[in-house]
């Protein structure tokens, strides 16, 4: 087949699915065109000719791109993100922008500007979040390959509710640059497949040193799908107990233990160990993800881009009720939260103290990776929840990132792999790896698929 007609046929697969599922806020029409000349003139890199569709949290020029926000509605971004120029030049076509949370933040796209996505599985559940457009164009056959981010889990829950393969790369792999930030400690840009194979060769072709982000890694990217291996002899993996919260669906882990008696019986041991200081991540989490936003979403002032009020007396007006009316109520919530513990009075007792527990936390984690290859346990609590379900209770939408949480803090490599079903819905088992070692989290899921 040509690049031209897989280009075709994913926009009508996405046109068929667009009413009922809501996956993509916009459809990049001058795909097809894109494609055709890659047939034209032969781009022969690994992704040749592959539609993949990106979070509309990375910047496209010329496309559209507005973080499902009002505050960024017509925003068209002058450059392109880096990874979506490395993957074009790898081949791959750009299919269009997917729907996501506000600002990636959330777990369900219900705070999406744009509407929530809806989960192919059951269309009355959330596909997850913050990556569900991503999630549900990958999990309803549109795309072999979605980017998403993943800051707090946004990559790893919306994999498991929609049965399918996502990967959270170390904080550093792959370069935030034309990422729209939220937590700039935190935030890392991944992918979302059905099949192992697609994530690692899209992974290898994004992921390396960028000079426009200072954090991302000078070392050497493998070739992960070159490298994949089902051998799990010998492999260490680690279950901490605290995995098992309370509340979590009873299949879910009679899935999880399956999937822990397979990787033993392939020849690897599993220990239980304990992350005494999990029981504080959500909170540490939520103090300093919200800290990092409000910071980083200063600059929606409403004059350098995106939406600005109208009927103003004054620029301080301007600034106030653009952002009144230019963000949603989670993100206004983030950035009080985020603006008061960074005050004065509350940043030794909330910033400083959620800063050093996550000092603790991030050497608990490596302690276990010192002498385990693998950190593994559920992606999350239950699978789907209904839409609606959550959306008026924030610590409950909060909770649920319980699990995806501790891989952020401690910026280590993270995938949600497809592990059975409950009540019908998919469950995913959670890989978590040491710093820079993707490979073994890839293989770990390969072994499994
Ligand atoms: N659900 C988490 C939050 O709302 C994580 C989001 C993310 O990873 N982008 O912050």
């Amino acid at each position: 087949v040509t690049a031209e007609e897989l280009a075709n046929d994913a926009i009508n697969k996405i046109n068929a699915n667009e009413k009922k599922l809501n996956t993509f806020i916009t459809v990049n029409d001058k795909a097809p065109e894109a494609a055709k000349k890659i047939d034209e003139d032969g781009i022969k890199g690994p992704l040749s000719g592959i539609p993949i569709a990106f979070k509309d949290n990375i910047v496209t020029n010329g496309i559209k791109t507005t973080a499902a926000s009002k505050i960024l509605y017509n925003f068209m971004p002058v450059y392109s993100a880096t990874v979506l120029e490395r993957l074009e030049a790898a081949g791959a076509v750009d299919i269009g922008k997917t729907n996501l949370d506000e600002f990636a933040m959330g777990s369900s796209t219900e705070t999406s500007y744009f509407d929530t996505t809806v989960n192919p599985w059951d269309l009355s559940r959330v596909p997850g979040g913050s990556s569900g457009g991503s999630a549900a164009a990958v999990a309803a056959g549109e795309v072999v390959a979605a980017l998403g981010t993943d800051t707090g889990g946004s990559i790893r829950q919306p994999a498991a509710f929609n049965g399918i393969f996502g990967i959270k790369p170390t904080y550093g792999r792959v370069s935030r640059w034309g990422v729209i930030a939220f937590a700039s400690s935190l935030d890392q840009v991944g992918v979302l497949s059905k099949r192992v194979e697609d994530s690692a060769t899209v992974l290898s072709a994004m992921a390396g040193h960028d000079e426009h982000d200072s954090t991302s890694s000078e070392k050497p990217v493998p070739d992960y799908r070159a490298n994949l291996s089902k051998d799990m002899s010998g492999v260490r993996i680690a279950v901490p107990k605290e995995f098992w919260h309370e509340g979590t669906h009873p299949e879910v882990l009679e899935n999880v233990n399956k999937a822990l008696d397979a990787y033993k019986k392939m020849g690897a041991t599993v220990d239980e160990v304990s992350l005494p200081s999990l029981k504080h991540a959500v909170e540490v989490y939520y103090v300093l993800a919200s800290s990092e936003a409000s910071s980083n979403l200063q600059r929606y002032d409403g004059v350098r881009y995106g939406f600005r009020a109208k009927d103003v007396k004054n620029i301080k007006d301007l600034f106030v009720k653009s952002r009144s009316e230019g963000f949603g109520d989670e993100v206004k919530r983030r950035i009080m939260l985020g603006t008061f513990a960074l005050s004065a009075g509350a940043y030794d007792a909330y910033f400083k103290k959620a800063a050093e527990v996550r000092t603790l936390f991030i050497n608990e984690m490596n302690d276990v990776l010192k002498d385990h290859d693998l950190i593994m346990g559920p992606s999350t609590t239950t699978p789907a929840f209904k839409i609606g379900e959550k959306v008026d209770d924030p610590l409950a939408m909060y909770m649920n990132d319980i699990l995806t949480i501790p891989a952020n803090l401690a910026g280590l490599p993270a995938a949600s792999v497809p592990a059975g079903l409950a009540d019908g819905l998919p469950v995913g088992l959670q890989i978590i790896g040491r710093p820079f070692d993707e490979q073994s989290v890839f293989n770990a899921a390969y072994a499994l698929q």
